[in-house]
């Protein structure tokens, strides 16, 4: 592509600015490829709930109308697609909340240890149903940082159900909370949250792409499980607006651990 350019640089001194706005281009360029991709993900996304749920009416119309039994089935079945559209979308709001928050860090203190225990709560009967223990483990007592208390809730929320979703083979998911005097990369003291699974694990190559917005390991098993694909990328927005790490490690065939850290304070 032929980007213009501004005037010549006169002298040795502007050419870096010069430069610099031809790489921006680049970068724009690269911004809107994505913004492009991101919009076909998401209509292809939505198009399929509501392809379900078109032709169910059709057939409500139709052949079902005077089937009771049909009926019933075909109208669960249009629920659990609009529910699965109203997930979606309600992620996507999340997501683009947080990313146009990102450069503002949030203030409020925040109780770690309450935001774990309240996930755990929540989350308790959905792995009781699927045959998971939900185990806290580490740290007690008041472990304070400067967050977001509902995004916060979410990163840990949506860590913890993966695990019971894709992990919940092993019986049992752990959520491991450490305190770190000295964290290198944040450079202070830190808390570390493990969110730990016995499952199946992933394969390493999928491990750098589980971040992006609608990557799945398996499509059809994320659908079927209710995902929408975009729980990581939430996760790891949430955890760069609050100026954390996020890291992922797994083994086949042992199971996977999703790391969080955050910086005390
Ligand atoms: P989804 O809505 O599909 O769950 P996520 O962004 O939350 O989307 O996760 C992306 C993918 O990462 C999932 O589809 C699944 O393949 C994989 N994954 C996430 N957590 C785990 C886990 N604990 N064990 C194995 N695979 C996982």
């Amino acid at each position: 592509t032929l980007v213009p350019l501004p005037p010549a640089p006169e002298g040795p001194l502007q050419r870096p600015s010069a430069l610099a706005s031809f790489e921006d281009v680049g970068a724009l360029e690269e911004a809107e490829a994505m913004r492009r991709d991101f919009v076909a993900n998401v209509s292809h996304e939505l198009r399929t709930p509501l392809t379900a749920l078109m032709g169910f009416i059709e057939t409500l119309r139709s052949s079902a109308r005077d089937d009771p039994a049909a009926r019933d089935r075909f109208l669960s079945i249009m629920e659990r697609e609009a529910a699965r559209m109203n997930r979606l979308v309600g992620d996507l709001l999340s997501l683009s909340r947080v990313e146009s928050e990102e450069r503002v860090r949030p203030t409020t203190q925040v109780d770690l240890s309450l935001v774990l225990r309240s996930v755990v709560q929540n989350l308790g009967q959905v792995a009781e149903d699927s045959g998971v223990a939900l185990i806290r483990e580490g740290e007690e007592g008041a472990l304070t940082v400067r967050g977001d208390p509902d995004q916060l809730t979410q990163v840990f929320s949506n860590l913890v159900e993966n695990a019971v979703k894709y992990g919940g083979q092993g019986g049992e998911v752990r959520i491991r909370i450490g305190a770190i005097a000295h964290e290198p990369v944040l450079r202070g003291a830190a808390y570390k949250i493990d969110v730990i699974d016995k499952g199946e694990g992933i394969d390493p190559q999928h491990l750098p792409r589980l971040t992006e917005r609608f990557y799945r390991v398996d499509t059809h098993r994320s659908r079927e499980k209710g995902g929408t694909g975009l729980g990581l990328a939430i996760v790891k927005h949430i955890v760069a607006r609050h100026r954390g790490r996020f890291r992922i490690q797994s083994e086949q065939g042992k199971g996977s651990c999703f790391s969080v850290i955050l910086p005390a304070g």
